[in-house]
C-alpha cells in the first residue's frame, strides 16, 4: 500500500487568502464598480528595468542560431552571473564571497524550504514569530515537528518579535542549533544593525549553530552605511548561509532568478561530531535536483549590474519607496504605530484592534486591501501589513480613502 507523508497533516491549511479572496469578492458584489486598491501584495508592479530586457532578447536571439544555441548550462549558474554578483554585492562591500560560493537559482522560495534537507532532523530550530511562512512549514514537512497547537507548531522555539524588542528577536536561552533570520524583515519591514547581528554570528560561533539568512529585500536599504549581507560580519562566513534574490531588487518575481551563498568554511557535524562542508552537501544537493536557471534569465540577471541596469533598478526601488514613505506619512498623521517602510517595502502596523477588524473595516470602509497579521504567527494578530507594491496613484488614492474613513476613530 502506498502511503503518505503524514507530516503534510500537520500542516495549518493557508485560511489566509482564500479568506481575504472570498472577503473581497463578497465586497465586489455588494459594490459594483468600485475599485479596490490592493496594498496586501509582495509582488512587484513595476516592468523589469529596461537592461535586463534588452539583455533578455539578445540572450532568446541567441538560442534561436546553431552557433550560438546553449543547453543545459551550469547547475550552479553560468560564471559570468556569479562573478558579477560576487563583485558587486559582497567585494563592494568589503565582504568575502567567491563566485563558487554562489549558486544560482529559481527563487529564493525554494531556496529558503530547500536548504533543510541537507540539515539533520534531529536539531532544535528557532524561527520568528511574525515570519516568512516558508521557514515554518519546509521543516513541518520534513518532520522536525510535532503537531499544531493554538498556531504553532510543538518542537520549534518561536523568537517573538514585537515593539518590546524592536521586532529584532532575541538570542534564545534554549540549546538552538539552527536560527532563521531574515533582514529587511518580511512582513515586519525591520532592519537589524550590525552590531546586533554581530550578537548572532558570535553566539552561532560560540554554539556551533547555522544561521539562515534571508536577505531578499536588501536592496530597500536606503543607508549604505546598514548591514546588507551578513558577510559584513567577521567570522559569519564560518556559520551563515545567505539568500538573495532578483525578486524584489529588479521586478523578477515572474522571471524568476535568486542566488544563494554557501561559503566553503562554513561547516555542519555528523553524529560523531566531525565537521563537513555545506558548501559540498548544497553543491551535491543542487547539481541532483536542480538544473540550472533558464540562459536567458541569468543573461537579464546579469544586466542589473551594468552601469545602465543598477541605475534602472535604483529608479524601481526608489518608486516603491516613495509609496513607503507616504504611507508612512498617513500612518503617523492618523495615529497608528508602525515599523518598516524606511529601509522596507512593508510597512507593519499596530492594527489596536484584531487584525482582521482592520482588514474589515479598510476593506468595506476604503475599499483597500491590507494583509492581516495572523496569516504570519501569533505575534501578528493585532496587525495589519501594508505593501509599497503599487502605482504612485493607487497608493496616493487609498491613503486618501483610509484618511477619509478613519477620521475621527
Ligand atoms: N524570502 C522572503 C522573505 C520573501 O518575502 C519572499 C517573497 O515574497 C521570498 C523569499 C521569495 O523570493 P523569490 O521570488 O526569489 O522566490
Amino acid at each position: 500500500m502506498i502511503k503518505i507523508n503524514e507530516n503534510y497533516l500537520k500542516l495549518q491549511a493557508s485560511y489566509l487568502f482564500s479568506t481575504v479572496a472570498k472577503k473581497i469578492s463578497a465586497f465586489s458584489e455588494k459594490n459594483p464598480g468600485r475599485e479596490i486598491i490592493r496594498l496586501g501584495i509582495g509582488d512587484a508592479t513595476r516592468a523589469l528595468p529596461p537592461a535586463c530586457i534588452a539583455a533578455f532578447h539578445r540572450a532568446v536571439d541567441e538560442m534561436a542560431d546553431d552557433a550560438t544555441f546553449r543547453g543545459y548550462g551550469p547547475e550552479q549558474g553560468y560564471l559570468f552571473l556569479r562573478e558579477k554578483i560576487a563583485e558587486n554585492d559582497f567585494a563592494a562591500r568589503g565582504a568575502e564571497v567567491n563566485a563558487d560560493e554562489i549558486f544560482i537559482s529559481d527563487g529564493a522560495k525554494c531556496d529558503t524550504g530547500n536548504f533543510q534537507e541537507i540539515l539533520s532532523t534531529d536539531i532544535s530550530i528557532a524561527i520568528p514569530d511574525p515570519v516568512y511562512p516558508v521557514y515554518v512549514d519546509t521543516n513541518v514537512m520534513a518532520g522536525r515537528t510535532g503537531a499544531a497547537v493554538n498556531g504553532r507548531f510543538e518542537n520549534l522555539i518561536y523568537m517573538e518579535c514585537t515593539d518590546q524588542n524592536d521586532y529584532i528577536p532575541k538570542i534564545p536561552e534554549e540549546p538552538v542549533d539552527l536560527v532563521y533570520l531574515c533582514f529587511p524583515n518580511n512582513p515586519t519591514g525591520a532592519t537589524i544593525t550590525k552590531e546586533a547581528l554581530g550578537q548572532w554570528v558570535d553566539w552561532a560561533t560560540k554554539n556551533k549553530a547555522l544561521i539562515l539568512y534571508d536577505a531578499a529585500y536588501e536592496a530597500f536599504i536606503r543607508d549604505d552605511a546598514m548591514v546588507k549581507s551578513i558577510y559584513e560580519i567577521p567570522g559569519a562566513r564560518k556559520v551563515a548561509v545567505e539568500f538573495r534574490s532578483f525578486s524584489k531588487t529588479a521586478g523578477f518575481t515572474g522571471t524568476r532568478c535568486a542566488f544563494t551563498v554557501v561559503p566553503k568554511e562554513c561547516m555542519a557535524y555528523d553524529a560523531a561530531g566531525t565537521a563537513h562542508s555545506l558548501h559540498s552537501l548544497w553543491n551535491r544537493r543542487h547539481s541532483t535536483k536542480f538544473n540550472g536557471v533558464s540562459y536567458p534569465v541569468q543573461r537579464a540577471a546579469e544586466a542589473v549590474y551594468t552601469p545602465q541596469g543598477k541605475k534602472e533598478a535604483a529608479q524601481i526601488i526608489a518608486g516603491y519607496m516613495t509609496n513607503a514613505d507616504r504611507i508612512r506619512r498617513e500612518m503617523d498623521d492618523l495615529g497608528y504605530a508602525y515599523v518598516g517602510g524606511q529601509h522596507s517595502p512593508y510597512v507593519w502596523i499596530d492594527a489596536k484592534t484584531d487584525s482582521w477588524n482592520l482588514f474589515d473595516r479598510l476593506l468595506n470602509e476604503a475599499g483597500v486591501v491590507c494583509t492581516p497579521g495572523a496569516g504570519f504567527g501569533t505575534c501578528g494578530t493585532r496587525h495589519i501589513r501594508l505593501s509599497a507594491f503599487n502605482s504612485h496613484q493607487n497608493v496616493e488614492t487609498a491613503m486618501n480613502r483610509i484618511r477619509e474613513a478613519m477620521k475621527g476613530s
